[in-house]
Parts: structure tokens; sequence; C-alpha cells
């Protein structure tokens, strides 16, 4: 018998839902700060066995949406409360709840199985532990709960045998070789978002988007034309710096990470372009792969 489902991960910003998804693909996939809004899109990370495919998907973190771009995002996390097989709904320790009331009564309504993972024990005290577990399960009456860190895989292994139990009979939707849906260029141009949200402060990270506009894979090199567009004219300089500095910092850092996730040299050349007003329009969000109806 062959085993298949779609297992969605959805919590509020900043609770580590990225962190457990790599974990359990053991890539590096999701790009992970201690930013909110880290995660843009909805990624899924694929792990197949012999006789199983669990497809992960990481969403961005819940929030209440405030202009285009942050709709689309919260319409990628709508849409894993759809297709789930299995949904994996993630807190921390010390949290109350989802800001947004109206998901939080949704996953009481699922028919689905739910499992609560109580992320980030490593942070905290056995007392307050149990009164957290406690807290959840009248919270969540439905759920069965797992205090977990992902970020030091405990109880982690647990989980993913859990999700194995109750994953649907099914046959394999990608092929078994497969870790993700997205394309090489996406990965390219999230570590290189990654590293600008762990250098710039306040609000230019959130203006910002990265498009990689030439893949050249040569045998041993990779060659990538990647530009980075920014709101304003005033973002520019600050993303380029003094005398380039600041994206020559950001290009060294990205760069160490994709030798890494390539596993062969990069050469990588970055450019700084404003354009307009990105995240409120339409087509330039479809044109970043922001699905918008
Ligand atoms: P997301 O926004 O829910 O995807 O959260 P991320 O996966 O990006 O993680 C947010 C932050 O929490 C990062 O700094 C992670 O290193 C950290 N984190 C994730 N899991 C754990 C954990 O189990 N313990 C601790 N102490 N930190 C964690
Ligand atoms: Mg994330």
């Amino acid at each position: 018998m062959h085993k298949s489902g779609f297992v969605n991960i959805i919590g509020n910003p900043n609770v580590g839902k990225s962190t457990l998804m790599n974990a359990f693909v053991g890539e590096k996939l999701s790009i992970i700060t201690s930013k909110a809004q880290t995660t843009r899109h909805r990624i899924f990370g694929i792990v197949s066995g012999e006789d199983f495919q669990v497809v992960f998907s990481d969403t961005p973190g819940i929030i209440k949406p405030q202009y285009a771009l942050q709709s689309s995002m919260m319409d990628f996390v709508k849409s894993a409360f759809e297709d789930a097989d299995i949904l994996l709904y993630m807190v921390e320790v010390g949290e109350k709840e989802l800001k947004d009331e109206a998901f939080f009564q949704r996953i009481n309504q699922l028919k689905v199985p739910v499992l609560l993972l109580l992320n980030k024990v490593d942070q905290t005290q056995q007392a307050q532990l149990e009164e957290q577990v406690a807290y959840w399960k009248e919270k969540v009456p439905k759920a069965e709960i797992f205090p977990i860190s992902a970020l030091h895989h405990f109880q982690t292994e647990v989980v993913f045998n859990r999700i194995l139990e109750l994953l649907p009979e099914g046959p394999a939707f990608f092929p078994k070789d497969q870790l993700t849906d997205k394309p090489e260029r996406f990965f390219v141009n999230e570590i290189i978002r990654e590293k600008i949200l762990l250098q710039y402060q306040k609000e230019i990270p959130y203006s910002v988007e990265v498009e990689t506009e030439t893949f050249v894979d040569s045998d041993t090199i990779l060659h990538l034309r990647t530009v980075i567009m920014v709101e304003r004219e005033s973002q520019k300089g600050i993303i380029i710096g003094h005398k380039g500095e600041a994206l020559k910092k950001v290009g060294i850092a990205a760069r160490a990470d994709l030798e890494k996730f390539f596993g062969k040299q990069v050469h990588l050349e970055l450019f700084v372009k404003v354009n307009k007003d990105w995240r409120s329009n339409a087509r330039q969000l479809r044109r970043f792969g922001y699905d918008l109806k």
C-alpha cells in the first residue's frame, strides 16, 4: 500500500514553520530569519520513501493584510486550509492564539486531522510546558498536541511518524527524487532576500523584491544575474551603501549559501532597480509569482 498527502503548516509569523519544514525535508528550502513575513510564498517540501510521499507546505505567517502583497500572502494561507490532508498548526511557547480569530475558528471546524505543534520547548520550564499543553488542549479540543523543538529536532521524528500513520492511501504526486515544486531560480531569489532581511533595518527588507534574470548552468559554474527591486530612489541608495559596500556584503553572503545549495561554484551579479509601488500593483505581483484573483 502506498500513502500520500498534503500536510500544511500554518501559524503565526515567527513560530518556526519554515524551520520545521526544512528539518523534515533535510534541505534549506525555506528561508528563515527572526523577522516576521520572511516567508511570502507557499512552498512545497516533498519527502518521499518507498511507500509514501508527504508534501509539506510552508506558508507565510498569518497576519491582517495591509497592502496587496499581504493579501496575496494570506490567499496562500487560505489555500493551505483547503487542500490539506493533515494540518499542522504551529504555536510557540508563551503564545496565545492566532492574531486573526476567523482562522482560529476554522481550525476547530476542519474535518482533517490537526496536529498542534507547541514549538520552542527548549525555551521553557517543565511546569510552564504542562500549563501550556493544558491551555491548548482546551482551545483546540480536536488537535493532538506535540511539544517539539523544530530547531533542535526534538520530537520532530515522533511527529513525522504520526503523519505517516494518518496519511491517506494514494499514489505519489511528484517524482520521488523531487524536493520541491519551485524552480531553481526561486531559491536564488529567496536566498538573496534572506540576506537583505538580515542586513538591513526597518522597512527596507519589506520594500524589496528579487528577480533573477539570468540563470545559466554550465557543468562547473552557475552564472546568475539578479535584480533587487526597490520602491524608491532613496531605498536604492541604502541597499547599495557607501561605495557599494552594503550590496557587496549581501553578494558575498548570498554566494556562500548559493554554492552550498547548488553544490557548485556560483558567479553572482547583483543590480538594484527602482520599480515604483510594486507591492500594490497587481500586474507586478503576478510577475513575481503572487497569485491574485
Ligand atoms: P516562521 O516565520 O514560522 O517560518 O519561523 P522561522 O522558521 O522563520 O523561525 C523564526 C525564528 O525562530 C528563527 O530565528 C528560528 O531559528 C527560531 N526557531 C525555530 N524553531 C525554534 C526552536 O525550536 N527553538 C528555538 N529556540 N528557536 C526556534
Ligand atoms: Mg517562514
